[in-house]
């Protein structure tokens, strides 16, 4: 069993290797993968339905995966986990270290160790470069971790208010949501791209959140432009679902799809300037 799972983690880095040659005519790095999994703390549809509070401290969130996107108990703002560092983006857009005795309601996190790698990548848009990853990945049916560095002309992000129970729906929530624009600012877009048939476990499709390199912005991504991106893409063929065994949700019905609700809590568009 052992020797298929490194057989399989070979054929993978090979396609992505392959893929990433083609992709832009830029040369691909491929790396040793140790784990290749996405580790997730709750769901979605949970966060969704108000449930704010888990018992996974930051501390044990980064031995699942150092880098990864969440949130913290209460909704207290977006959280990045970048290089092995936790860190929160509040509601008013300043940005703080997460201890390791935080806690985590829901978050995904991987060891990211890049498949591909690609330099030069410039798009207008956010729509553009998803697009773009999406032609070089081997298949749309695993996991994906990518990490994007460079300038972004543009960037537009949101982060959400700290909440105190009894909990409003996540809906209700983002619609207080603070919403920042920054111009030119340089740094690194952490997130995953998950396959359609996890909606409502995770997001399908990209969710990505937003560090500035002098750690002084972020946020959970609604657009940008990228100017000179270096694109590096983590195929991840395992899953491993962490589910809260306490607390509300024990409780709470889960059964809704949320198909809306999840567009509107994680695509919703900033105002135009
Ligand atoms: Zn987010």
């Amino acid at each position: 069993m052992k020797q298929q799972v490194r057989d399989l983690t070979t054929v993978y880095a090979t396609l992505s290797l392959a893929v990433g040659l083609c992709f832009c005519g830029t040369p691909a790095v491929a790396a040793e993968d140790p784990n290749q999994e996405l580790v997730q703390i709750s769901t979605i549809n949970a966060l969704i339905s108000g449930i704010y509070e888990g018992d996974t401290t930051i501390g044990e969130l980064l031995e699942l995966g150092s880098f990864g996107i969440g949130t913290i108990n209460n909704l207290d703002g977006e959280m990045v986990a970048l290089d092995g560092q936790a860190y929160q983006v509040t509601s008013t857009g300043s940005i703080n270290v997460l201890p390791k005795s935080a806690k985590t309601p829901f978050a995904s996190v991987t060891h990211f160790h890049a498949d591909t790698t690609t330099a030069g990548v410039s798009t207008d848009t956010m729509e553009e470069l998803q697009e773009l990853i999406d032609r070089g990945l081997p298949s749309e049916n695993l996991f994906y971790a990518v990490r994007i560095t460079g300038t972004f002309p543009s960037m537009k992000v949101r982060s959400v208010t700290r909440q105190e129970p009894p909990y409003r729906r996540l809906t209700e929530v983002v619609k207080e949501q603070s919403l920042f624009s920054f111009s030119n600012t340089s740094g690194t877009l952490v997130g995953f791209r998950c396959p359609e048939y996890v909606q409502g476990v995770n997001v399908a499709n990209y969710h990505l959140h937003y560090l500035s390199a002098d750690k002084k912005q972020g946020g959970h991504v609604l657009g940008f432009e990228l100017e000179d991106g270096t694109v590096q893409v983590d195929t991840l063929p395992n899953f491993r679902l962490l589910l809260p065994d306490s607390g509300a949700f024990m409780k709470t019905d889960l059964s809704e799809k949320n198909e809306d609700a999840i567009h509107a809590v994680e695509k919703l568009r900033a105002p135009t300037q």
